[in-house]
């Protein structure tokens, strides 16, 4: 019998990615120094490189309705979400799996729909709110 691997490379990977979300505010801090500044870029590259071999090509991809989705890192993201209670106010890429959680438990602030297209994505606002373009940069995988 043979033993199998205790996860699959995707839940590996999103692990690492989460890990890096969870302590991302300490690079912040005023006394970090410049040689874990630059350890944090190169974390972050280890992870793109990583997703690219995981996921595929399109996971290296910039921008609102590409790459992966930044709550579960499992699969690509296909909305752009606000959370209620999170206090940095970033918009975070989310798949349609997370985003169907989180309205349900009633976590959303706002959504943004990405209709992804071959090589460009157009974001969407929801006509009832006020709300400002995010860039979406132009992907060739
Ligand atoms: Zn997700």
């Amino acid at each position: 019998m043979s033993k199998k691997p205790e996860m699959t490379r995707k839940a590996a990977l999103a692990v690492l990615h989460q890990f890096s979300d969870a302590v991302s505010w300490q690079w912040f801090l005023p006394e970090v120094s410049p040689e874990r500044k630059a350890l944090k870029d190169e974390v972050q590259t280890a992870l793109r490189t990583l997703d690219t071999v995981v996921h595929g090509t399109r996971a290296s991809c910039y921008g609102f309705g590409f790459g992966l989705c930044q709550i579960c890192y499992l699969r690509y993201s296909a909305s752009t979400v606000r959370l209620k209670g999170d206090p940095s106010g970033y918009a975070h890429a989310c798949c349609t799996s997370c985003l169907r959680m989180l309205d349900d438990e009633g976590r959303l602030r706002h959504i943004e729909q990405v209709l992804t297209g071959v090589s460009s994505g157009v974001l969407v606002p929801p006509v009832t709110l006020r709300s400002r373009r995010k860039a979406v940069y132009s992907c060739s995988h």
